[in-house]
Protein backbone atom coordinates (compact mmCIF):
# COMPACT_ATOMS: atom_id res chain seq x y z
CA UNK A 1 0.00 0.00 0.00
CA UNK A 2 1.17 3.39 -0.97
CA UNK A 3 1.93 5.82 1.86
CA UNK A 4 -1.56 7.57 2.71
CA UNK A 5 -2.54 10.84 3.53
CA UNK A 6 -5.36 11.07 5.50
CA UNK A 7 -5.25 14.62 6.41
CA UNK A 8 -7.28 17.28 8.34
CA UNK A 9 -6.65 20.93 8.28
CA UNK A 10 -7.02 23.07 11.35
CA UNK A 11 -6.93 26.98 10.99
CA UNK A 12 -8.86 29.92 12.50
CA UNK A 13 -11.21 32.68 10.51
CA UNK A 14 -8.75 34.73 8.27
CA UNK A 15 -6.02 31.94 8.66
CA UNK A 16 -6.03 31.23 4.65
CA UNK A 17 -7.29 27.69 5.09
CA UNK A 18 -9.32 27.28 1.92
CA UNK A 19 -6.37 28.77 0.16
CA UNK A 20 -3.58 26.23 1.38
CA UNK A 21 -6.52 23.18 1.39
CA UNK A 22 -6.40 24.32 -2.64
CA UNK A 23 -2.92 24.04 -2.79
CA UNK A 24 -3.00 20.51 -0.92
CA UNK A 25 -5.28 18.56 -3.11
CA UNK A 26 -3.77 19.82 -6.33
CA UNK A 27 -0.43 18.86 -5.50
CA UNK A 28 -1.28 15.76 -3.50
CA UNK A 29 -4.41 14.82 -5.31
CA UNK A 30 -6.97 14.31 -2.36
CA UNK A 31 -10.32 14.78 -2.36
CA UNK A 32 -10.86 17.99 -0.69
CA UNK A 33 -13.69 17.07 1.92
CA UNK A 34 -15.55 20.63 3.55
CA UNK A 35 -18.27 19.28 6.18
CA UNK A 36 -20.83 22.06 4.53
CA UNK A 37 -19.79 20.85 1.31
CA UNK A 38 -20.29 17.60 2.22
CA UNK A 39 -23.43 18.30 3.81
CA UNK A 40 -24.91 19.81 0.63
CA UNK A 41 -24.05 17.06 -1.98
CA UNK A 42 -25.40 14.48 -0.09
CA UNK A 43 -28.55 16.50 0.35
CA UNK A 44 -28.28 16.81 -3.82
CA UNK A 45 -27.87 13.21 -4.60
CA UNK A 46 -30.22 12.39 -2.28
CA UNK A 47 -28.35 9.34 0.44
CA UNK A 48 -30.04 8.40 3.61
CA UNK A 49 -28.27 11.27 5.60
CA UNK A 50 -28.56 14.10 3.07
CA UNK A 51 -31.94 13.01 3.64
CA UNK A 52 -31.84 13.00 6.85
CA UNK A 53 -29.66 16.52 7.12
CA UNK A 54 -32.11 18.27 4.87
CA UNK A 55 -34.73 18.38 7.65
CA UNK A 56 -32.42 19.78 10.29
CA UNK A 57 -31.11 22.26 7.39
CA UNK A 58 -34.74 23.31 6.43
CA UNK A 59 -36.30 24.45 9.82
CA UNK A 60 -32.67 26.44 10.31
CA UNK A 61 -31.24 23.75 13.18
CA UNK A 62 -27.69 22.39 13.68
CA UNK A 63 -27.53 19.69 12.17
CA UNK A 64 -26.11 16.89 15.27
CA UNK A 65 -22.99 15.03 15.30
CA UNK A 66 -24.54 11.90 14.59
CA UNK A 67 -25.67 12.91 11.18
CA UNK A 68 -22.74 14.81 10.24
CA UNK A 69 -20.55 11.71 11.13
CA UNK A 70 -23.08 9.36 9.26
CA UNK A 71 -22.45 12.00 5.84
CA UNK A 72 -18.41 11.88 6.58
CA UNK A 73 -18.45 8.01 6.88
CA UNK A 74 -20.60 7.88 3.26
CA UNK A 75 -18.33 10.62 1.91
CA UNK A 76 -15.01 8.63 3.34
CA UNK A 77 -16.19 5.28 1.43
CA UNK A 78 -16.31 7.07 -1.86
CA UNK A 79 -13.39 5.59 -4.30
CA UNK A 80 -11.64 8.60 -4.35
CA UNK A 81 -11.06 8.78 -0.61
CA UNK A 82 -9.56 5.58 -0.68
CA UNK A 83 -5.96 6.24 -0.51
CA UNK A 84 -6.54 9.34 0.88
CA UNK A 85 -8.29 12.45 1.92
CA UNK A 86 -8.30 16.47 3.19
CA UNK A 87 -10.90 16.87 5.96
CA UNK A 88 -11.50 20.53 6.00
CA UNK A 89 -14.38 21.58 8.87
CA UNK A 90 -14.24 18.27 10.53
CA UNK A 91 -14.17 17.19 13.33
CA UNK A 92 -14.64 20.04 15.49
CA UNK A 93 -15.35 18.19 18.62
CA UNK A 94 -13.76 15.16 20.18
CA UNK A 95 -17.07 13.09 19.92
CA UNK A 96 -16.16 13.65 16.14
CA UNK A 97 -12.55 12.82 16.37
CA UNK A 98 -13.19 10.01 18.30
CA UNK A 99 -15.94 8.30 15.76
CA UNK A 100 -14.07 9.62 12.91
CA UNK A 101 -10.88 7.54 14.17
CA UNK A 102 -12.85 4.67 15.23
CA UNK A 103 -14.43 4.73 11.23
CA UNK A 104 -10.93 4.48 9.95
CA UNK A 105 -9.62 1.92 12.35
CA UNK A 106 -12.55 -0.49 11.13
CA UNK A 107 -11.06 0.10 7.54
CA UNK A 108 -7.54 -0.43 8.70
CA UNK A 109 -6.60 3.37 8.42
CA UNK A 110 -5.64 6.44 10.50
CA UNK A 111 -5.40 10.17 10.89
CA UNK A 112 -1.70 10.43 9.56
CA UNK A 113 -1.32 14.75 9.75
CA UNK A 114 -3.64 16.94 11.34
CA UNK A 115 -2.06 20.40 10.38
CA UNK A 116 -2.46 23.59 12.05
CA UNK A 117 -2.80 27.21 10.46
CA UNK A 118 -1.23 28.96 13.09
CA UNK A 119 -1.70 32.52 12.69
CA UNK A 120 -1.78 34.63 16.09
CA UNK A 121 -5.58 35.53 16.95
CA UNK A 122 -4.47 39.17 17.17
CA UNK A 123 -3.40 39.12 13.79
CA UNK A 124 -6.41 37.31 12.79
CA UNK A 125 -8.82 40.19 13.84
CA UNK A 126 -6.65 42.50 12.14
CA UNK A 127 -7.05 40.39 8.91
CA UNK A 128 -10.96 40.14 9.01
CA UNK A 129 -11.42 43.59 10.40
CA UNK A 130 -9.13 44.97 7.71
CA UNK A 131 -11.27 43.18 4.56
CA UNK A 132 -13.06 45.55 2.39
CA UNK A 133 -14.85 44.84 -1.27
CA UNK A 134 -15.86 46.98 -4.19
CA UNK A 135 -19.50 47.94 -3.90
CA UNK A 136 -19.19 47.97 -7.41
CA UNK A 137 -17.19 45.21 -8.94
CA UNK A 138 -16.55 43.06 -5.79
CA UNK A 139 -13.01 42.96 -5.74
CA UNK A 140 -11.49 42.43 -2.40
CA UNK A 141 -8.84 44.73 -0.69
CA UNK A 142 -7.44 44.60 2.92
CA UNK A 143 -7.23 47.92 4.78
CA UNK A 144 -3.71 46.65 6.16
CA UNK A 145 -2.51 43.99 3.42
CA UNK A 146 -3.63 44.69 0.59
CA UNK A 147 -4.86 48.53 0.73
CA UNK A 148 -6.39 50.21 -2.50
CA UNK A 149 -4.21 53.00 -3.76
CA UNK A 150 -6.81 55.80 -2.13
CA UNK A 151 -8.48 55.55 0.12
CA UNK A 152 -11.30 53.89 0.90
CA UNK A 153 -12.10 53.88 -3.02
CA UNK A 154 -11.85 51.09 -5.52
CA UNK A 155 -8.59 50.84 -7.85
CA UNK A 156 -10.32 49.69 -11.00
CA UNK A 157 -13.90 51.87 -10.95
CA UNK A 158 -13.65 54.99 -7.73
CA UNK A 159 -15.98 53.16 -6.49
CA UNK A 160 -17.18 53.02 -2.50
CA UNK A 161 -15.23 49.96 -0.88
CA UNK A 162 -17.65 48.34 2.54
CA UNK A 163 -16.83 46.14 4.80
CA UNK A 164 -18.90 43.03 4.97
CA UNK A 165 -21.54 43.44 8.37
CA UNK A 166 -19.89 40.12 10.45
CA UNK A 167 -16.51 41.40 9.74
CA UNK A 168 -16.48 43.94 12.00
CA UNK A 169 -14.14 43.87 15.23
CA UNK A 170 -16.33 42.63 17.94
CA UNK A 171 -17.95 39.96 15.61
CA UNK A 172 -14.52 38.81 14.41
CA UNK A 173 -13.20 38.60 18.26
CA UNK A 174 -15.93 36.76 18.86
CA UNK A 175 -15.72 34.28 15.88
CA UNK A 176 -11.77 33.54 16.73
CA UNK A 177 -13.17 32.93 20.61
CA UNK A 178 -15.50 29.90 19.48
CA UNK A 179 -12.67 28.53 17.17
CA UNK A 180 -10.10 28.66 20.00
CA UNK A 181 -12.68 27.14 22.01
CA UNK A 182 -13.77 24.67 19.80
CA UNK A 183 -10.44 23.34 18.41
CA UNK A 184 -7.66 24.10 22.02
CA UNK A 185 -9.29 20.11 22.63
CA UNK A 186 -8.59 18.75 19.34
CA UNK A 187 -5.30 20.35 19.42
CA UNK A 188 -4.48 18.23 22.87
CA UNK A 189 -6.34 14.95 21.23
CA UNK A 190 -4.07 15.07 17.93
CA UNK A 191 -0.70 16.19 20.08
CA UNK A 192 -1.51 13.47 22.04
CA UNK A 193 -1.68 11.10 19.19
CA UNK A 194 1.68 12.13 17.66
CA UNK A 195 0.01 13.04 14.33
CA UNK A 196 0.19 17.17 15.29
CA UNK A 197 1.95 19.50 13.50
CA UNK A 198 1.87 23.56 12.68
CA UNK A 199 2.51 25.72 10.19
CA UNK A 200 3.52 28.97 11.47
CA UNK A 201 1.31 31.96 9.28
CA UNK A 202 1.55 34.78 11.50
CA UNK A 203 3.16 37.64 8.97
CA UNK A 204 3.53 34.90 6.25
CA UNK A 205 2.50 34.99 2.63
CA UNK A 206 0.78 32.52 1.60
CA UNK A 207 3.47 30.75 -0.28
CA UNK A 208 5.80 30.78 2.73
CA UNK A 209 2.88 28.73 4.50
CA UNK A 210 2.58 26.36 1.56
CA UNK A 211 6.66 25.67 2.24
CA UNK A 212 5.99 24.81 5.78
CA UNK A 213 2.91 21.93 4.89
CA UNK A 214 4.52 20.59 2.11
CA UNK A 215 7.39 19.74 4.73
CA UNK A 216 4.80 18.40 7.42
CA UNK A 217 3.10 16.16 4.36
CA UNK A 218 6.25 15.02 2.91
CA UNK A 219 6.89 13.52 6.57
ZN1 LIG B 1 -14.51 48.17 -8.09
Amino acid sequence: MSTQHNVILLGGPGAGKGTQAERIVAEFGLPHISTGEMLRAAVAKGTRMGLEAQDYMQSGALVPDEVVIGVVRERLAEPDAAEGFLLDGFPRTIAQAEQLDAMLTEAGRKVTHVVLIDVPAEELVQRIAGRRSCSQCGKLYNVTFDPPKADGVCDLDGAELVQRADDNEDTVRNRIGVYEDQTAPLIGYYAERGVLESAFGGGKLPDEVYAQVQQILAG
